[in-house]
């Protein structure tokens, strides 16, 4: 075991939360003698101005090379009139795919402390406890032929691809059916097989996946209805597994009902458990550099890596421990105070994670 954990921070609000969690990783690697090596490396808008590209050589070579990578975000207005191709979230799909990170695990877990940041009543959100599985490596985001063209009539029109594999499709269903062992045992696969023949396919497959785990409860959801009882009725939900692009929307929906973006980490893992974590939540320009981003999610992307990729259980408890208990403190970051609890920035929230830890 090598132990490499490398730091992309990429762009916005990136940098502010890498700061907070390399300090927390490398505190949990002393007290717990993980004998990690760190590195780092650039990628997204960051890359562009050093490199002129989202993600150079070097980074994916790093990349390869880490058993965890903790990505920051990128992209951010500075970026976003350049050429489709060569913007800063190339550099993430690039990453996505080149390594094969095909199973993207995203948590959507209130925590009690945040209860009343949540915008849904208490009864509806308390206790809510969801994984989203989401494909991330295949799909609409991904499909060929793409593109905008003009037609011989003179008008324009842009296409994509919706395609999934029986493969694809099998093997990001094993994720989530693994996943659900170690939880409640209850998986539900949203399509839109009324209208998309790729998710008739998908549904099929799960159902045949189903069969080699008898001890785990499938249905299926179409993905409107699904937006709907993720509000209505969020804590019917175990695991939901999907495709890229509805994963992409029903994630970010599922984060929202725990009161903040800016407490839920997540995973991308390939079939060896390499994996990359990030927050949720994306570069947040509009409050980069101002010590105002939450660091918790990303704090507990760390933590995650410890647990999925690295093998160390216990200080990744230790971590997810130490941010509850600051959360117990009555500390909060913009985002998700209210009343009655202390407002701290960026830095100060990352030193009481330290020492609570
Ligand atoms: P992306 O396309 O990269 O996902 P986005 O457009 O979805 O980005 P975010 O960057 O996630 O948007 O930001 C959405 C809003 O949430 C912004 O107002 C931002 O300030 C806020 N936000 C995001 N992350 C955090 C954080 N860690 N702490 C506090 N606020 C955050
Ligand atoms: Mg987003």
């Amino acid at each position: 075991m090598t132990n490499k954990v490398l730091f992309l921070p990429g762009d916005g609000i990136g940098p502010d939360i890498i700061a907070q969690t390399e300090r927390v990783l490398r505190r949990a690697d002393e007290s717990f003698s993980l004998g990690l090596e760190f590195d780092e490396a650039k990628v997204g808008g960051a890359a562009i101005d050093a490199t002129g590209v989202p993600l150079p050589d070097d980074t994916m070579a790093k990349a390869r090379e880490a058993d965890g990578i903790l990505l920051g975000a990128v992209g951010g207005p500075k970026w976003d009139a350049l050429d489709m191709a060569v913007r800063p979230e190339k550099g993430l799909l690039g990453l996505r795919s080149g390594l094969g990170l095909f199973g993207n695990l995203r948590p959507a877990f209130l925590y009690p402390q945040l209860a009343e940041a949540s915008s849904l009543k208490p009864e509806v959100v308390s206790g809510l406890d969801i994984l989203i599985v989401r494909e991330l490596t295949g799909g609409i985001y991904f499909g060929e032929p793409r593109g905008i063209q003009t037609r011989e009539d003179g008008e324009r029109e842009g296409f994509n691809t919706y395609r999934y594999s029986e493969s694809e499709i099998r093997r990001i269903g094993r994720v989530a059916f693994e996943s659900a062992r170690q939880r409640n045992k209850k998986v539900c696969s949203i399509d839109k097989a009324n209208v998309l023949e790729v998710t008739v396919l998908w549904r099929e497959v799960m159902e045949e996946l189903a069969k080699d785990y008898p001890d785990v409860e499938l249905s299926h959801m179409y993905v409107d209805n699904a937006a709907m009882q993720l509000v209505r009725a969020p804590k019917q939900f175990d695991v939901i597994v999907t495709g890229n692009m509805f994963g992409d929307i029903l994630s970010d929906e599922a984060a929202m009902l725990t009161g903040s973006i800016g407490m839920l980490p997540s995973a991308a893992l390939n079939e060896s458990k390499q994996g990359m974590y990030e927050p949720c939540h994306g570069s947040a320009p509009d409050i980069a550099g101002q010590d105002l981003a939450n660091p918790l999610a990303t704090i507990l992307s760390g933590a995650m890596m410890l647990r999925y990729s690295l093998g160390y259980e216990q200080a990744a408890d230790a971590i997810e421990k130490a941010v509850s208990d600051v959360l117990d403190q009555g500390l909060r970051t913009p985002d998700i105070h209210f009343e009655g609890t202390r407002k701290v920035g960026t830095n100060e929230m990352g030193e009481a994670v330290l020492a609570a830890l």
